[in-house]
Order: structure tokens, then sequence, then C-alpha cells
């Protein structure tokens, strides 16, 4: 029998290079590569293989900026969902007051529906860090979804990793709370209180990608690390289970340091060190092979179909 292909998502949160500069205490001024080179080199790559992917954007970046602003509009005229990654990106957003954390949506989701004429119908939080009053937030302005929890086994040596690594010694993500780890590993309507848990919310939780089971991160920065056997038999794993996924990608994974005259330090970066050309190999294979096994959405169309098999069943 034919069975219809398992849904999945490429989303992308376009990080600046001044937030990698933050998180790694780099005192060298950030270039605009993001924006430059990194995803026009996404876009083309994307472009290729027909995707449609969702971005998740970080409004300051765009704002005055008319350069970056095209890229985005080019983006959403080319039918990839343009998606809220807050205002400035503050790391650990959970810890703002609640007038703050609105500010960060609700300022982003203006710039973004300015820029592109169509309403904001996603969020994922900077660092995976989110709590129950940022889902209320988000419900409050008819949000469709979010996708900021990260139901991965690693997500506490994760955090403590990060910490360590991090020159400036500020927690610089939140990554959420440790019961994340045991939060489902496809689309649910979270619990009010807790989050991690099924209830009764209006907005679907799509989470960060993890292999089923075993709670692997199934990502792009984890991926370059990892090499490609390890990403074969995880989607394989994620195909067999029919477990719709998002696979989330940082534009940076496309950027080299000596390629694109990135400071030398940001090679602490997992996956950065390797040759650019590599990389754009390895996603090239990597998009070919989602595609064959998957029917790739937007996470906005994830969203929605997993409303409407709720219903259905
Ligand atoms: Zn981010």
């Amino acid at each position: 029998m034919h069975r219809v292909k398992v849904a999945a998502s490429i989303s992308v949160d376009i990080d600046s290079l001044s937030c990698y500069h933050r998180a790694y205490g780099l005192d060298s001024v950030a270039s605009n590569a993001v924006y430059s080179r990194a995803l026009p080199r996404l876009a083309e790559l994307l472009d290729e293989f027909g995707i449609r992917a969702t971005f998740f954007v970080v409004a300051n970046d765009v704002v005055n900026h008319a350069e970056n602003a095209q890229v985005i509009r080019r983006l959403s005229d080319a039918g990839h969902e343009i998606a809220n990654h807050t205002m400035t990106h503050p790391f650990r957003i959970t810890g703002l007051p609640r007038p703050r954390k609105i500010e960060e949506i609700a300022a982003c989701e203006g710039v973004l529906s300015d820029l592109t004429g169509r309403p904001v119908a996603g969020f994922r939080s900077p660092g995976w860090d989110i709590d129950a009053e940022l889902f209320d937030i988000l419900e409050e302005r008819g949000y469709e979804y979010d996708s900021s929890i990260f139901p991965s086994s690693l997500l506490v040596p994760l955090k403590v990793m990060h910490r360590l690594k991090n020159m400036a010694r500020v927690s610089t993500t939140g990554m959420g709370s440790p019961w994340f780890s045991v939060a489902p590993t496809r689309p649910y309507r979270p619990d009010a209180r807790r989050p991690w848990r099924r209830g009764t919310r209006q907005l679907v939780e799509i989470p960060v990608g993890v292999v089923p089971d075993v709670r692997l991160p199934f990502l792009g920065t984890f991926l370059v690390g990892t090499g490609w056997g390890l990403f074969r038999a995880s989607l394989a794993w994620m195909v067999a289970r029919r477990n719709p996924f998002t696979f989330s990608l940082h534009p940076i994974e496309l950027l080299g340091i000596p390629e694109d005259g990135l400071d030398p330090r940001l090679a602490r970066q997992p996956g950065v060190a390797v040759p650019l050309r590599k990389r754009r190999a390895i996603y090239r294979k990597l998009l070919a092979t989602l595609k064959s096994q998957c029917r790739l959405v937007t996470v906005q169309a994830m969203a929605r179909e997993s409303r409407l098999e709720e219903r259905g069943s």
C-alpha cells in the first residue's frame, strides 16, 4: 500500500554573527555575512530542491537595514515562511518581566508583518528557552504554533557544555526547563502550566527535531559534527516511526572562517571549522535526502496538519 510520506520542515534560526560574538564573549566587530552571504547561499540550495522553509527572524537585524530587509522580503516572496525569533534575541528571555516578553514578541511581529504583508503565525525562542508565560502571550496574540521546546536527552549536558565553553562565563542560552528533555518528540498541544506535557492549549508545539526514543538532536549543528552515518540512521528511524519533525539550521553553518573573513575564534562553534566547500556538499546531500524521504512543508503547514489530524482522530 502506498503511504503518504512523513511531514518534515526545514527551520532556520537567523542568528546574526553578533549573537555568536556575544555568546562567546568576542570583542571584535561582527560582520553582516549571515545576511549578505549565508542566506543567499541557503536560499539557492533550497531553490535547487524546490523546498519552502521557515525562517525565524530577529527583527532588529532588519528594522533599520534596507539590504537585510530586502533579503527577508525576497524569501517571503519566494514562498518561504517568515516567523518570529524576537526583536533583540535576548539570551534567557524567560528571565524577563512579562511586559518585556510581550514587547520582544509584539515588536518583532509588527516589523515582520509590515515587511512581508502577511501575519506572523509562529515563534521560536532564542536558545530554545520558553516558559508557560511566553506560551500565554503567544496564545493571546493568536499564534498558531511555537517551536522552541528541545526534547533532547542531551539537553542538560548541552546546557552545561555551553556554559563551560562560553568565555564570558555568563549564561547565554537558557534551553528552557530540564523537563523539556521528556516532552513529546512529535507535534502536540501543550498543557497550560507544564508545556512539556500534552494538554489543551490552542496553539501547537512543533518540537525542535530529535530522534524519537533515543532523543538525540537532529539538527544541522549536530550533523556536521557527527557525520553522515548517524544522520542516515536518525532519519531512517524518524521515517519508520512516522514522527513529523523540523530540522533546524543556523545560517552560520554556511559560512567559512577564511572564506568569509570571520573572526578565527568562531572556530569554537561546532562545525564552523570544517571547510565551507565540504559543508556545502553535506547540506546539498542533506536536502536531497530529506526531500526524497519526507514531504517537506513549512512549520506553519505542519502545525495546521497536526490540528487536522487531531480533529480527524
Ligand atoms: Zn537564535
